[in-house]
This record gives structure tokens, sequence and C-alpha cells, in this order.
């Protein structure tokens, strides 16, 4: 079925208009927006940074990054004559006067109706700063359009610098007008999971820890560091993948069924969840969680070798660890995590690993059967997009023994070329004023209040750096974390 678009309106205010960000994936998902007619006319995007450079020159810069998504020239440049070039420093408050005439100015040109979006696609030093500037500087509009603020990760490093943070911007602006982007939250797959969950009663109905053994997480990457040496030395893996991407997913995986499909229920459960998740002591984060550096092979560096990284870093690349709910759906029914740099690919993947039969009537002394399989329901996030369901069948030979059979969907590579791309689905939706797929306050909290916990372990304890070789699934230590608990990962290398 096809849906004719609503077309939103709004000015963009973009902050960090020239940066990485901005030009590799902010332009792009606009186009493609405008390609659909969710913005079109009435929309405005005034780009800022301190360069010195006028609006022909930034509608280059736009119309440059957009190149390669489309060959129709006149749509690209009716698109980018809607983008206007403000030099402007964030820091000093003088230069938002400026900022300030050019939104009323365009705001009448394009009938915006007071609706503004900021979007700090900046260093997040000046996320605190900025938002204050705009509203002391009266940047917000005031004749009944939205304000909203989008802003972009990390949100602090733990939850003292999070929360101090937070302040900084709830002084400007309502919890309801800030969209913190992860763009996990963004992907086809990860908005899938409430669809499988919610929409299906043989997966909601045991959906619990009577028929659930465990559940497993794994973000894999098969890059090293490249270029983000300087930020990332500084962040790690449990910082930079574990306290927002995984615990998102974590919590999308075990709250409760949302009273309403709308962002207020949905955040509701989710805060509900991470709140019930334990919060480890010492001995219990150093025995549940493990984590690991790469080390080299061949041409491949060893992560203490690399560009800009320390020679005695101590830096995690990879992550594993085990959560515990401490709730009635499920208590006794662990979530394995991981994630990592240099590991044998890249993908995204949740594994649900159901109970065995309580009792297999199939496999008994002499019937030469194998003792049944537990099923497994797998979500491919990316790169593949679908998922699979792994059930005990007979095998057709004559006799009588079960096997292993997979029923499998996945996106054909056409659909999945096609799926919307995370910042294309979460402009639009800070256009629509949807949260649902952004990262609320107690989320992130609750988030950091875990995550601190294993960091304040690690931070006293020396690793024994490096540990796990480029292409592998990590260290040794995360295949006996599972194997203490008499279960392994789904996903193995050399099956
Ligand atoms: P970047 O360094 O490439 O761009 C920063 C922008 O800010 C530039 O336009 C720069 O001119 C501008 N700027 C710096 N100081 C300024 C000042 N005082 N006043 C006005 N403008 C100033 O950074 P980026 O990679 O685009 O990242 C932006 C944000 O997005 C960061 O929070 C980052 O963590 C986040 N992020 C980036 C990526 C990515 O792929 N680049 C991915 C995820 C998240």
């Amino acid at each position: 079925m096809n849906i004719l678009p609503t077309e939103r309106r709004s000015l963009i205010v973009l902050f960090g208009a020239t940066g990485d960000l901005a030009t590799r994936k902010l332009y792009p998902a606009m186009l493609k927006l405008y390609e659909k007619g969710n913005i079109r006319e009435h929309f405005a995007v005034i780009g800022t940074s301190r360069h010195k450079i006028d609006d022909e020159k930034y509608r280059e810069i736009v119309e440059k990054s957009v190149a390669k998504e489309t060959s129709n020239k006149k749509m690209v440049s009716d698109f980018a004559s809607h983008f206007y070039f403000v030099t402007h420093d964030v820091t000093n408050v003088s230069h938002y006067a400026n900022l300030k005439d050019k939104s009323a100015e365009l705001d009448k040109k394009y009938a915006l109706g007071g609706n503004r979006v900021f979007y700090i696609s900046m260093a997040p030093n000046f996320f605190g700063t900025v938002a204050k500037n705009l509203k002391t500087q009266h940047l917000l509009s005031e004749n009944g359009g939205f304000n909203r603020l989008v802003i972009e990760k990390p949100f602090g490093r733990d939850f003292e610098s999070a929360k101090q943070l937070n302040d900084e911007l709830s002084a400007a602006f309502e919890e309801n007008q800030i969209f913190r982007i992860d763009h996990y939250l963004g992907k086809e797959m990860i908005q899938n999971i409430e669809a499988i969950r919610f929409g299906n009663t043989i997966f909601e109905a045991l959906w619990n820890n009577r028929y659930i053994d465990n559940i497993q997480v794994t973000l894999a990457e098969n890059l090293g560091v490249e270029e983000r040496a300087g930020y990332y030395d500084n962040s790690g893996a449990l910082r930079d993948m574990v306290q927002n991407h995984i615990m998102q997913i974590v919590s999308l995986l075990a709250m409760e069924q949302p009273v309403a499909f709308k962002d207020t229920d949905i955040r509701q459960e989710k805060v509900k969840a991470l709140r019930s998740l334990r919060v480890y002591n010492v001995a219990e984060a150093s025995t549940n969680f493990v984590r690991g550096q790469y080390g080299g092979v061949g041409n491949s560096k060893e992560y203490r070798q690399e560009d800009g990284v320390p020679k005695d870093s101590n830096t995690e690349t990879f992550v594993a660890g085990k959560l515990l709910f401490d709730n009635y759906r499920w208590s006794g029914t662990p979530f394995y995590i991981r994630t990592g740099k240099k590991l044998a690919d890249k993908f995204t993947r949740v594994d649900v690993v159901f109970k065995k039969p309580l009792v297999d009537i199939f496999s008994f002394p002499q019937s030469g059967s194998t003792p049944l399989n537990a099923n497994v329901l797998t979500i491919f996030i990316e790169p593949n997009q679908g998922f699979s369901l792994m059930v005990n069948a007979k095998n057709s030979e004559q006799g009588f023994h079960t096997e292993p059979v997979n029923l499998q969907f996945l996106e054909d590579s056409k659909r999945t070329k096609e799926t919307p791309q995370p910042y294309e689905r979460l402009i639009h939706d800070v256009l629509k004023g949807d949260g649902t797929n952004f990262a609320s306050w107690p989320e992130v909290a609750s988030a950091w209040k875990f995550v601190d916990q294993i960091r304040r372990v690690w931070d006293i304890q020396q690793p024994m750096f490096p540990n796990y070789i480029p292409g592998s699934m990590g260290p040794v230590s995360a295949d006996e974390l599972l194997a203490r608990d008499h279960r392994e990962w789904v996903y193995k290398l050399n099956k």
C-alpha cells in the first residue's frame, strides 16, 4: 500500500554543518526525505560552523555530499536551494543574533509556522553551550511552533557527566523536546523487534523465563579503530557500544508490552525494564564481564600499534557480559552481550535460545537419534535483514531421527537497499515529533549506572592485553563466560 507522504514544515538549524557527519549522513538523509515529499516546499536549513563561506559555497558542499544518491540534477539543485549558511562560533554569544534574524527571515519566506529543529552535530562538549545560548539568545520560537533539540552521541562518559549535561540541556529544553540520537534505533530490524514480539502470539506467549533459556546480542565489527583512535582510546567498547546501542537493544527485548505503540508508552516500559537490571557489585562485575584488546597478525596491526593509540593503552576493543534482570519475566534467564572490533565479520544479530523440551521421547538408548536441539529465533539486524527459527523435525530417512531445520526469512537485497537508512528515519521522526526511537534521559541514566560499575572494576584491575587475534570472535574468556553456565554462543566460528 502506498501512503502519500505528509509534508513536514520546519526550519532545521544545523550546528557543525561542514563536519563529517553532516556531509556523509545528514544531507543524504535529508535528500531522501525531499525526494519522497516528507520535506518539500516548506523547509529550510541554516547550516552553521566557523567556516567563512557563503550560501553558494555551502550549497555546493550539500550538492556534492548527495551527488551519489541520485542522477536527478534538477532535484538536487532545488533541494540545495533551501540551504543557507551563517558563519557562527557557538561559543560566541554575540553570534546568535545573526542566526536569530536569519531564522525569522526564513520562517516567513518558507511559511514554516515557527517550527524549529536545532541539530547539534558537533563534539559533545558543545551540546550544553549551544542549548543554553539558544535559550538565552531567544532563538527558540515563541509563536506556537515547536522547538526540538537533536544531539549526537556520546551522551556523557559516565553517569555524573551525563547528568551534568542533561541538567544543562533541561535548563533550556523540556525532556519531550530533546531527541538523543542512537542511530541503532533507526535500523529497520531493531524497530522490527517490537513487531516480532508483540505481533506474534507464538513468540510473545513464550517470551519469558519459563520458555527462554537465554538471549544473546552480538554487535561485531571487522574493522579496527581506523581514523577514530583519538576518540576511541578515550572511550573503549563499553562506553562506545554497550552503554548506548546494546542497552537499547536489550531493553527492547526485555520490556513488557507497552499500553499503546507510541513513544511515551514504549519509553515507560524500556525504563521499567532497565530499572530491574541488576547493577553489579565488584565481585559480580569481575565475574560477569570480560574485556579484550586485539593483537596483530600478518599485516593487521595490533591495537597498541595503531596511529594515535598509546603503546601501553588498556582500552578495551571487545566486551562480553552477562546481564540479569530481577523481575518476574526474566529472573533466571541471562542476556549475554558481546561487541568488538577486528572480529570475524561485520554483523549485528540477536539469538533467542528457547529451553529444550522437558522430555525428549525420541532419543533413548539404541534409538540412534541425537538429543533434541533448543529452538533458536535469530533476528538478523545487519547486514542481512530478517529472521530465522530453528525447529526440530524428523528427517526423511528410513527410521526415526530428528534433525534441526531452519525456517528463514531474509529481506531480498533490493528491498534491503531501499530500506530507509537510520538517519532518514530519525530525522523524519524528529520532524514528526515521535521520540520512540530516541533514548530518553531515564534510559540513559540507568544504562550509565550499570556500565559505571563495570568500568570502576576495570579501572583498578590490570588487563592482560592483547588477548585476541583479528578475525576471531574475541578472547577465550568470552566463550568461558557462557561455558561456565553450560551454554555457548549460537554464532561461533568453524561450526
Ligand atoms: P566533525 O569534527 O567532522 O565536525 C564538527 C563540526 O563542528 C565542523 O563543522 C566544525 O567546523 C564545527 N565546529 C567546531 N567548533 C566549532 C565552534 N566553536 N563553533 C561552530 N562550529 C564549530 O565532527 P563529526 O564527525 O561530524 O561529529 C559530529 C557529532 O556527531 C559528534 O558528536 C560525534 O560524536 C557524532 N557522531 C559522528 C559520527 C560520524 O560518523 N562522523 C557518527 C556518530 C556520531
